[in-house]
């Protein structure tokens, strides 16, 4: 089989320090235990797994306020998704050594919005209900902040004249940065004095580039990812609806189904920022010594 290896993929440098972060902790005899962190460090079972095998144990909820109270005693891991403030305070309040592994792409969202609300601007968040990051951002600035997915939530929006007055956008930074613009500009064309930020991090832009610029004339698009990776389900989207290269997802090789491949001649793989190479080698690697004609014949 004719595989494209898109490049880049996988990990990026936001889930590496993350991961040393944890590593690290695990290694680390002077750290309060138990060790916990915060939700899944990265959307990958593959690396929570890894990471159980250490002694680390991943807590898993609705949502990070949930997720503590299951904490009493020992040490917890912020995510690279972020938290907020909240959750810092809740945290200390309970005596818990705080380790925190936020991406700082995610960060410089974080600083952003306060320094908009400090500036008397409303905001609106262009970002996925229930994902972790958002959670994080709304946390900062409670109140003068407006979650939106799409153009009909920013339609749905009941503004008051001074928070259309000032009002900014910015963005979770993992969406597909061409869905993302058009919310964004629909958004200017609604609110033409809006400040707006697409805070697409610069992985997630290079990975969704690489997806638009190599995967065509492929036959298919095998992005190797976790289903709860919003980056991964980014990749997905883009292959389909800006390469149009029709996609699958899948978690390891063992999701991959042979009827997939009857008919192709050459496919295209690329894989989410939190994606351990070593899965997406495998996948590599069997594509590579794949005969379509083997499955053909039987
Ligand atoms: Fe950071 Fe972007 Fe990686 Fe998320 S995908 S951890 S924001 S570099």
């Amino acid at each position: 089989m004719d595989v494209i290896k898109v490049s880049p993929r996988g990990c990026c440098y936001g889930v590496v320090d993350a991961l040393q972060m944890v590593r690290q902790a695990a290694k680390d005899l002077t750290l309060p235990r138990p060790i916990y962190i915060l939700g899944r460090i990265v959307h990958n079972r593959h690396t929570v797994e890894e990471l159980t095998a250490l002694g680390v144990i991943t807590l898993d909820g609705p949502d990070r306020a949930s997720i503590l109270e299951q904490v009493d005693t020992g040490t917890v891991i912020f995510t690279a998704h972020g938290v907020s403030p909240l959750i810092k305070q809740r945290a200390q309040e309970r005596g818990l050594h705080c380790i925190d592994s936020t991406c700082p792409e995610v960060a410089v969202v974080h600083h952003l919005v306060c320094e908009l609300v400090k500036n008397g601007y409303y905001i609106l968040y262009v970002g996925k209900k229930g994902h972790p990051e958002p959670e994080g951002v709304l946390g900062e600035v409670s109140g003068h902040i407006s979650l939106v997915e799409n153009i009909e939530d920013v339609d749905a929006l009941v503004l008051t004249a001074a928070q259309q007055e000032k009002i900014a956008a910015t963005t979770q930074t993992t969406l597909s940065q061409w869905d993302t613009k058009r919310v964004i500009d629909y958004i200017k064309t609604r609110y033409p004095q809006a400040q707006a930020h697409l805070d697409i991090c610069s992985a997630t832009q290079l990975r969704q580039e690489a997806v638009v610029a190599q995967v065509k004339g492929a036959d298919l698009t095998i992005v190797v990812g976790d289903p709860r990776s919003d980056n991964t389900n980014r990749l997905v989207q883009v292959s389909e609806e800006e390469a149009g290269v029709s996609s699958v997802r899948i978690e390891d090789l063992s999701q991959l189904k042979r009827e997939w491949l009857q008919g192709k001649k050459r496919i295209a793989v690329t894989s989410g920022a939190s994606t351990p190479s070593r899965i997406t080698r495998e996948v590599i690697h069997f594509l590579e010594q794949y005969q379509p004609e083997e499955d053909e014949q039987t």
